[in-house]
């Protein structure tokens, strides 16, 4: 199956891809190609590269910098960069907490915030989850109370991603006691860099350190600081999480990554023949390239649904559940077709500089560190178990 873009989003796709190939500097691709780790200066580079084109918010209104482009030509942007492939642009600045503060924001903070995130000149974070609130978000215990002009917030926030970077933090917080669980949570924005914040990292299985533990002792954070009204930081961040679904589908990485897994399919060898020949694995690889252009065709009915003035409902449920699963399993039989060769494991090959020589072919190194860093898919985002939930509860009927 072969779905073509028309004309007029054929000619764009060939541009977007023109862009990249003449902007995007190649020791940042080769790292992203390869699976090294990202430093906070290869995003912001890439970013400033493609806000200079006046491409960093595809999905802002134009007269905050948005681009006007229709949802087929954002799919399309989204999908050639992560085929190209270039690093993903940090979603907490610009997908989430930008469209919050452009529906809900007062003049003073659009005009604070938002060329900062399109500048790339603040870092940020999101500050929902906590230890015993992740699924059961809205029982988050980190409480707010008022001091004058001024919030004094304790408590903790958990799992968060590249706090270790942020300038800024996006943060769920307790103002309220009584009622309702979901009454009584107010949406402030607090600076990082303010006194009674401690950054603590968490090392996933992989060795990398991708998210941390954030705490706060007595953070001072002015009421001006603060989203819309007080006790109603629920709704913004239920408007937020709508807007996380944005690209969670992931095909053009999902499209690289099964590129890749033939490419090492031809090279390694079972019983003296390629191993893509061998039928079982070669059976393997059919099967998840028929569910990944399933995939393909239900974004794309969705953003053509979209085009048509349709808002995506629980359906994007369904993205971040095959998405995920999708991704989980390519990095699944990248590693079994490497067999042992995926064992060896050095931390170090991640980084830049490192240049001795593998265990076994080059693309092997970081093969069993990205299956075991890919099990988070199915997990953030709101986990696969909860997004089943919404389906059953909001398309079947249950
Ligand atoms: C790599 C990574 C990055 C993350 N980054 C961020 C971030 O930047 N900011 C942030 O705020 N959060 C972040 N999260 C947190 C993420 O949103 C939560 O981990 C997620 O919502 C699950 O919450 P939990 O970890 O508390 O698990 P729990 O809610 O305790 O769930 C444990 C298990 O029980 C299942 N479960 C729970 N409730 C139900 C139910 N009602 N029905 C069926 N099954 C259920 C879950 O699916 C899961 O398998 C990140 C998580 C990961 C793994």
């Amino acid at each position: 199956m072969e779905l073509k873009l028309d004309p007029k989003h054929a000619a764009f796709r060939d541009e977007v891809r023109r862009f990249i190939d003449e902007n995007l500097p190649a020791d940042i691709r080769d790292r992203v190609e390869n699976g090294k780790h990202l430093g906070k200066a290869d995003y912001v580079t890439w970013q400033r590269l493609l806000n200079k084109r006046g491409w960093m918010a595809p999905g802002w209104p134009v007269e905050h910098g948005g681009t006007g482009w229709t949802p087929m030509q954002r799919y399309v942007f989204e999908h050639e960069l992560g085929a190209a492939p270039a690093p993903p642009v940090i979603a907490f600045g610009v997908t989430m907490v930008g469209p919050v503060i452009i529906a809900f924001g007062n003049e003073a903070q659009k005009k604070r915030y938002l060329p900062r995130i399109l500048a790339s000149d603040d870092w940020w974070c999101q500050g929902y989850s906590e230890p015993e609130a992740g699924s059961d978000l809205a029982g988050l215990r980190s409480r707010a109370v008022r001091d004058g002009d001024h919030y004094v917030v304790n408590g903790s926030k958990t799992w968060t991603t590249l706090a270790q970077f942020a300038d800024m933090m996006f943060c769920l917080v307790r103002t309220g006691g009584d009622g309702k669980k979901q009454e009584g949570i107010s949406f402030v924005l607090i600076d990082m860099h303010s006194p009674g914040i401690t950054v603590r990292p968490i090392i996933t299985m992989e060795g990398g350190h991708e998210v941390n533990q954030v705490f706060f002792d007595n953070v001072r954070v002015p009421v001006e600081n603060r989203i819309g009204e007080e006790g109603k930081g629920w709704t913004y961040a239920k408007y937020l999480l709508a807007h996380e679904r944005t690209n969670i589908a992931r095909t053009g990485y999902a499209r690289r990554m099964l590129a890749r897994l033939k490419r090492i399919a031809a090279d390694q060898r079972s019983d003296g023949r390629p191993l893509i020949e061998d039928p079982e694995f070669r059976a393997k690889i059919a099967a998840l390239e028929i569910e990944m252009l399933a995939l393909e065709a239900t974004v794309l009915r969705m953003v053509s649904g979209e085009n048509a003035g349709r808002a995506p409902g629980p359906e994007s449920s369904i993205l971040k559940i095959k998405g995920s699963v999708i991704q989980q399993r390519l990095a699944e039989l990248q590693m079994e077709a490497v067999g042992s060769y995926a064992m060896p494991f050095v931390p170090e090959w991640f980084d830049p500089g490192w240049n001795e020589e593998p265990v076994g072919p080059d693309y092997a190194a970081p093969l069993a560190a990205h299956y075991f860093n890919w099990r988070k898919s199915s997990i953030y985002g709101g986990s696969n178990e909860i997004q089943h939930n919404i389906i059953a509860k909001h398309m079947l009927g249950f």
